[in-house]
Parts: C-alpha cells; structure tokens; sequence
C-alpha cells in the first residue's frame, strides 16, 4: 500500500473507532438497559443489580450472552468489541477483566429483544420480525447489511451504534 492510501486507510479506521467509541463511552456512563427502557439514570456498579435485567431475569441474560457465536478473530469472545488495529480493545486474548465494554453490547441486544418499546423499534430498524432467539442470536453476530452500516462488525455492534445514535430520544430522562 502507497503511504497515501495507507493514510487514508488509516484515518478511515480512526473515523470508524469514533463512531463506535461515542456511544460505548456514553452506554459507560449509563446502564443501557436502564436507559433504553427509560427507567432510571442510576448507575450501577454490576449489571446484576440492573433493576430491568433482573426483571427481564439475569439467567435469561447470561443465556443469552452465550448463544452469541462470534466468527472468531473479528472482535473480543466477550464483549463483542473489535479490536480495529488497537483502538478498541488491545487486549483479545484474555479474560473479561480486559475488557472495559463487557455488559454493553449484549445488554444493548437482550433488552432491545425482551422489551417494548424497544422490540419494535429495534424490528422496524432493522427490517426483520425476530420469530425466535435462534434467528436472533445469529442474526446478531452475522455482517450487517444495512445501509450506514456496513462498516460495523456485526449486527449487534450496529445496534450498540443505532442505540447510541438515538439517545436523543431518551434525552427527557438525562434531564430529570
Ligand atoms: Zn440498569
Ligand atoms: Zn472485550
């Protein structure tokens, strides 16, 4: 690769790493399933004190989490974050205790799946009625092919990217 084309490949992959960093670091701040249900703006230091993932039921959650099969090498087993050169997540190879996204993405996914109004939202976004967890589950960890998103690694990273480009929505409850 000429140092011109690497330039722009490079400054392409710095664009992308924004546009997934934006809303990882806002879903840091606050609970995304909290946030997307509109229920609080509490934090919480674990996602098992999460109010709406226990109602929802934190064995359906961690059930959930394991039947995402990530095509391996695209992004972290646990947390389903690309690595993106090391913008995203340097670390793949070790355990959740490296990752500083690990109940984002999945959490963004199940509520998303188990809530409306978020259920018909997320249906509507992506133009699929979600007939069972199967087709979910896998439909989550395949290529997206929405247009705006190509770039994503997966669908549930898009929907970490949709959610977080939506927040307006849910700006009534910052407020409050
Ligand atoms: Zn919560
Ligand atoms: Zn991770």
């Amino acid at each position: 690769m000429s140092r011109d084309r690497k330039a722009k490949s490079a400054k392409r992959m710095d664009a992308l790493a924004e546009r997934y960093l934006s809303p990882l670091k806002f879903f840091q701040a606050f609970c995304p399933a909290c946030f997307l249900t509109q229920k609080s703006t509490d934090r919480h230091r674990n996602i098992r004190d999460c109010p709406v993932i226990k109602e929802l039921g934190w064995d359906a959650y961690v059930d959930f989490k394991a039947s995402l099969r990530y095509t391996p090498g695209t992004c972290c087993y646990y947390c389903g974050v690309p690595a993106l050169g090391d913008r995203l997540h340097a670390v793949m190879t070790g355990g959740p205790g490296n990752c500083d996204y690990s109940d984002i993405a999945a959490v963004i996914a199940f509520v998303a799946y188990k809530a409306e109004p978020v259920r018909s939202a997320l249906q509507a976004f992506a133009g699929i009625n979600f007939s069972n967890d199967n087709m979910y589950s896998s439909w989550l960890v395949r290529k997206p092919v929405t247009t705006g998103y190509i770039d994503i690694v997966t669908n549930l990273m898009m929907l970490v990217v949709w959610a977080g480009e939506n927040r307006g929505e849910h700006a009534p409850i910052l407020e409050s």
